[in-house]
């Protein structure tokens, strides 16, 4: 493998969910691994495809970005390879153009998604959320029950349990408790859980977030061995099962 061309970003061990990035244009991948890091992903870049092929079988990633147009292979035939070798992350492939047979190909290939350049970000990382939680285990996903370990929470009842322990829950720590739910692993940062929790950017100085974290802490980990909300330190805090 070609040392200068692959960055590495972040320890294997962090336990943030780690995204491979596959561009030969340093300007796009500049801003799309900011961006990816913002939201607490780990973030890998390969600059061709030979690395590409060499990095994403050896890491561990939730998900892949593939640029079709690469100096040496083409983004079509890493993704064939990946495939042939039987590696099943999920891939969204990039392409210049918006040629139909560009997305066909790459759909064909083994990709499970594509975007035409240029791309709003916001857009590319909606796009990789779904693709993660689609292939995390985890989670039951378009069922009323959403699962972490023994902890169930029902989206229509509102019914929260560990094991066969009910759990009284307002609904803001509900509400708290489903948005780390539906993604699972995923580092939320206090800025993210304040939009997605209580609707719109509150001042992130305000220590509301850390307060409801506390609160719901103690309601669904404090009595429990296994400890499932994580405080990431100078990211935020995420819930998974390890
Ligand atoms: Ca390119």
């Amino acid at each position: 493998m070609n040392e200068q061309s692959v960055k590495t970003n972040q320890p294997t061990d962090s336990g943030f969910l780690r995204i491979l990035l596959v561009e030969d244009d340093k300007r796009i991948s500049d801003f799309v691994e900011r961006g990816l890091k913002a939201e607490g992903y780990g973030v890998e870049v390969a600059r061709c495809g030979q690395d590409a092929i060499d990095v994403a079988s050896e890491g561990q990633f939730q998900a892949i970005i593939l640029d079709l147009g690469l100096p040496d292979i083409n983004g079509r035939d890493v993704c064939e390879r990946l495939r042939k070798q039987g590696l099943d992350t999920p891939i969204l492939i990039l392409t210049a153009r918006d040629a139909v047979q560009d997305k066909v190909t790459g759909l064909r290939s083994g990709a499970d998604d594509y975007m035409t350049k240029p791309f709003a970000f916001e857009e590319l990382l909606a796009r990789i959320e779904v693709l993660v939680r689609r292939r995390s285990g985890e989670i039951k996903l378009d069922s009323k029950q959403l699962q972490l370990a023994d902890l169930l929470l029902n989206v229509d009842t509102h019914e929260v349990k560990r094991g066969e322990t009910l759990i009284e829950l307002t609904p803001k720590e509900f509400a708290l408790l489903e948005c780390f739910l539906r993604m699972p692993g995923k580092v939320l940062s206090r800025t993210r859980i304040l939009e997605q929790v209580w609707g719109y950017s509150a001042d992130p100085l305000t220590n509301v977030v850390d307060v409801y974290i506390r609160q719901l802490r103690r309601k669904i980990d404090d009595e429990f061995e296994l400890k499932l909300l994580k405080t990431v330190r100078g990211y935020g805090y995420k819930m998974d099962a390890s």
